[in-house]
């Protein structure tokens, strides 16, 4: 049974109230709802309309206050969404219409979620918002493969990218593919699964090595997460066959390597944890 529901929540300090012709602009996280924030499940308790992505997992939406409405708004399968216009514009009708409007998308809504799109036009039409910070799957969901996005021993930069541009292609245009490769030890790529051929071409061309680690984590934080540990050199092919949906987010660097030390949910399933997944004892060097 629920231990917390929006109504339960009784805490020692406010959380905003949601007035009428308002919209809030949150992230309802990868999917696992123990992720949402409490600013979401507040929302989520008040709302009149919950406008949805596709990414929003169901458990979440069972927080809905009873007697609100849930709008489906998603776009499927990484194509390129002409209802994006339509989807702000009726978050702006509803808003006029006195509703408590709450769009929910996955992960976070400023992390290749467009809500900065969605929140500019609302201001465009005058509406008031409040945005929502969520966890986003290139962080959230890493961990729940135990997979730190940064480690001291491996990396002090990483770079977030988009597998695919407005038009659904390798994002050629505005990625300096050479430039990212050299930069940055860790790369985490969101959108990347259908494109993963090319995407592992142009980082290899760039000078990555093959042999590099890389990790697929699919549905990550849900019941049925799924993990791909392979190399750079290897991962379209074995994605291929391992068989690997949507919504995956791709991590490449050594930084994957951690996953034998960290892996908390494999240990929770029997996994023995390793201590020193750097090797570094090996190497004679202090831990
Ligand atoms: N705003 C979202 C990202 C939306 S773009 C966020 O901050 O997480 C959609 C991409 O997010 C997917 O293609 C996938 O790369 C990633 N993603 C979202 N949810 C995921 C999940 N549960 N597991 C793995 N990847 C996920």
């Amino acid at each position: 049974m629920a231990n917390l529901t929006p109504a339960m929540i009784d805490l020692p300090f406010p959380l905003p109230r949601f007035d009428p012709g308002w919209v809030w602009l949150a992230g309802a996280g990868p999917g696992d709802p123990g992720l949402l924030t409490l600013n979401a499940v507040n929302a989520l308790g008040q709302a009149d309309v919950v406008v949805y992505d596709a990414l929003v997992s169901r458990d979440v939406l069972s927080l809905a206050r009873p007697g609100a409405a849930l709008e489906f708004a998603g776009k499927r399968g990484g194509r390129p969404s002409p209802k994006q216009r339509d989807i702000s514009l009726r978050l702006v009708a509803l808003a006029r219409a006195g509703e408590r409007v709450l769009r929910l998308k996955g992960g976070d809504p400023f992390v290749f979620g467009r809500g900065g799109e969605e929140a500019l036009a609302l201001v465009e039409a005058g509406i008031p918002f409040r945005i929502l910070p969520g966890v986003t799957a290139g962080i959230g969901g890493l961990a729940y493969a135990g997979i730190p996005a940064t480690h001291r021993d491996t990396n002090h930069t990483v770079t977030f990218i988009t597998g695919h541009n407005a038009s659904g292609l390798v994002p050629d245009d505005g990625l300096d593919w050479q430039a990212i490769a050299r930069g940055s030890p860790v790369l985490v790529l969101y959108m990347a699964i259908k494109h993963l051929a090319p995407i592992t071409d142009r980082l290899l061309a760039a000078g990555r090595r093959a042999e590099e680690p890389l990790a697929v984590v699919s549905r990550a934080s849900l019941p049925d997460q799924r993990v791909l540990e392979t190399t750079l050199g290897s991962a379209a092919v074995d994605l291929a066959e391992a068989g690997i949906e949507p919504p995956a987010v791709v991590v490449l660097g050594e930084v994957v390597r951690l996953r034998a030390g960290l892996d908390w949910l494999g240990a929770l399933a029997g996994r023995v944890l390793d201590a020193d997944p750097l090797g570094r004892t090996a190497r004679g060097e202090a831990v």
